[in-house]
């Protein structure tokens, strides 16, 4: 644990940067990171590099020795806190929390596979939270012929390389610097970035021999700091987020948090957000790792009066097994209302629940910091306040963009089923549930089979979402099929002159499509005027249209214009008995037959395959059908 005094200086003092590592399955996250700690650096001793709770510190000084920097050369900062995150986690809750609390994060690439789909899902959470981001290239050892410079500065690394593999270094860098390009981001190696406020660095490294590392961890203690020296001024200010709720066996149980800003001290009274609302509770002990070479037993750990940011850090107090993921650990200091302090803890949760009132929609609108509920929408379940606003984002931000009627915290219990049911009754395609990294209670599953509630699980935002909009195209296909028969798309034919080849059941004639789209199945009117003038006009069914055909013979389904020869065939012996020359001719327009039913099909399941222009001649067809 540093002490602060130690930072050289005569500038405001500046705490230890927070910086996560991002990237797909397999790009090399968990190799980096153990480059990063040192643990694969032969014949060196760790150097001061303390494991923490969920975290990984590493001293300046042991930054400087791994990066043969001149020993005048200033690190303003006192060292780095990486946080960990899992390896093979292809969305971890690590990654969601970890992000909130970054102020930077390294997302990890590899060279021979270019952009993959997690990176890219990384890139939209960086974006979401607004975290800046370091790109390392990673396995650069894996390009064909490299000769391994181990732990060398990337370009003296690249120097020693044949023709062959640096051609080879430039082409995969330009297809990445694309792929980024494509996804709206401007990156550049950052040995040749003028612009590095502006433009991502990528850092070439291999976390098997360590080329680059130092770069990236040179970039990380002296570019950082300078660019974000506000953000990084150490302050008393408490600022700490709870990464995880433990249950230990000897002391009960314990939050995982990581103390970005200020100190925690034994005995502080402490509020932590659960969904019931806060709890105050007093801190009874701030425990730490030992390092490697103290640790006596497993498991055992070093006691701290106090703790100073950047850290991570274990509390073991009363009361915490319902602490919610992500939420802030609020200090309660001496002459602090509590009754304020509560509720200024719980402003994450229900901060901005402003209930408005009605809107133009009729639909009840809730916001819960960026969480937008609605009186229609599904209901999403994650565990963490982090993961559910990037899920949330997710929803937002795809092109469906999904409606959330309401969410929670934690497994998926039957209550949250039954809440969620509400939706069978209103609207089907919302009577969802999307469960992310959280277990679904048996209880729960069953209840959801019984009422015909999906439960949707799946290990990746991208996923959850993708085999949602999968799962509502199913049901609107099927929605489709089983209205198919009851839905009429609205038209207007001309029936020309001199082309009626059968005028009696079946009527078959050639028509000109004027407006709409003529389907096969659809029924057919005409108007006529009515003898009795003070009376409307009569609406005269034809039958429905049995087969259809283009000019030169070819059987059709559909057709928005041009001429086709259409069979109309009767289905009641009133349409039977119509006939071309008696009930209508060549001057009656051919309409088809809607009615209030067939509109509602239409708008429940075929909007969209109906057009702008499709919707105007409805409208007109209702006030000449008087339709309401
Ligand atoms: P993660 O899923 O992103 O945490 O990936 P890992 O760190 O577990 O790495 C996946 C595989 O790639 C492992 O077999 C690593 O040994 C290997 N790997 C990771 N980084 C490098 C690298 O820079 N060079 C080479 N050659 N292999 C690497």
């Amino acid at each position: 644990i540093f002490d602060p005094q130690d930072v050289a200086g005569d500038e405001k003092e500046l705490r230890a940067p927070i910086c996560c590592i991002l990237g797909h399955v397999d790009a090399g996250k968990t190799k980096l990171l153990d480059c990063i700690r040192g643990t694969n650096v032969q014949g060196r001793e760790a150097g001061g590099i303390t494991q923490q709770i969920g975290a990984t510190y590493l001293p300046a000084e042991n930054i400087r020795d791994r990066t043969s920097l001149k020993a005048e050369t200033a690190i303003k900062v006192p060292g780095l806190l990486v946080i960990d995150t899992p390896g093979h986690e292809s969305f971890s809750k690590m990654r969601s929390r970890g992000l909130s609390m970054c102020d930077i994060a390294v997302v990890v690439v590899d060279i021979t596979k270019g952009l993959e789909k997690q990176t890219v899902e990384s890139l939209h959470l960086l974006r979401c939270h607004n975290v800046s981001f370091i790109v390392a290239l990673n396995k650069v050892d894996r390009l064909y012929g490299w000769k391994e410079c181990t732990n060398a500065p990337i370009v003296e690394a690249l120097k020693k390389q044949s023709d062959d593999v640096k051609s080879e270094y430039k082409w995969r860098l330009t297809k990445v610097v694309t792929e980024f390009k494509e996804n709206g981001f401007n990156t550049a190696p950052y040995y040749e970035n003028n612009k590095k406020k502006k433009v991502v660095n990528i850092v070439p490294t291999s976390a098997e021999s360590g080329e680059g590392v130092p770069d990236l961890l040179l970039l990380l203690v002296r570019w950082l700091p300078d660019i974000i020296t506000d953000k990084l001024a150490y302050d008393d200010t408490i600022e700490c987020t709870v990464l995880e709720v433990n249950e230990h066996k000897d002391l009960g149980t314990t939050v995982d948090v990581v103390l970005i800003n200020g100190v925690l001290r034994q005995g502080d009274q402490v509020i932590v957000c659960t969904k019931q609302g806060p709890v105050t509770t007093i801190i009874r002990d701030l425990l730490t790792p030992h390092p490697m070479k103290e640790l006596k037993a497993k498991g055992a750990y070093k006691h701290h009066k106090e703790v100073r940011a950047a850290q991570g850090v274990k509390i073991v107090a009363r009361g915490l097994q319902y602490a919610m993921a992500g939420t802030s650990l609020i200090v309660v200091k001496p002459g602090d209302d509590l009754r304020q302090a509560e509720a200024a803890a719980m402003q994450e949760i229900d901060m901005a629940i402003s209930t408005t009132d009605e809107n133009e929609k009729g639909t009840t609108t809730q916001e819960v910091s960026s969480i937008m509920t609605c009186k229609e929408g599904i209901y999403v379940q994650a565990s963490s306040v982090g993961t559910l606003e990037a899920i949330i984002a997710h929803l937002k931000s795809s092109s469906v963009d999904i409606p959330v009627y309401d969410w929670n915290l934690g497994p998926v219990y039957k209550q949250d089923v039954m809440k969620a049911s509400a939706m069978l009754k209103r609207k089907e395609e919302y009577a969802v549930i999307l469960a992310f990294d959280v277990k679904v209670m048996p209880e729960a599953s069953a209840l959801a089979a019984e009422s015909g509630l999906k439960i949707i699980t799946a290990d990746t935002v991208y996923r959850l979402v993708n085999i949602y909009t999968e799962h509502i195209k199913g049901l609107k296909e099927a929605k489709k099929m089983q209205f198919a028969a009851e839905a009429v798309f609205p038209c207007t034919l001309k029936i020309l002159p001199n082309r009626i080849y059968h005028s009696k059941d079946p009527i078959v004639c050639d028509v000109e499509v004027v407006e709409g789209v003529v389907k096969v199945g659809t029924p057919i009117c005409v108007f006529t005027p009515s003898k009795d003038k003070s009376k409307n006009t009569i609406v005269h069914s034809l039958g429905r249209i049995s087969s259809m055909q283009t000019s030169n013979g070819n059987q059709i389904f559909s057709a928005r214009n041009g001429v086709v020869a259409i069979k109309i065939s009767g289905d009641s012996p009133q349409e039977k008995s119509r006939s071309y020359g008696r009930h209508f001719d060549s001057s009656n327009e051919l309409v088809s037959e809607i009615s209030r039913r067939s509109i509602d099909i239409l708008k429940e399941c075929f909007r969209d395959e109906m057009s702008a222009e499709n919707w105007q001649l409805i409208t007109r067809l209702k006030m000449q059908f008087k339709i309401a």
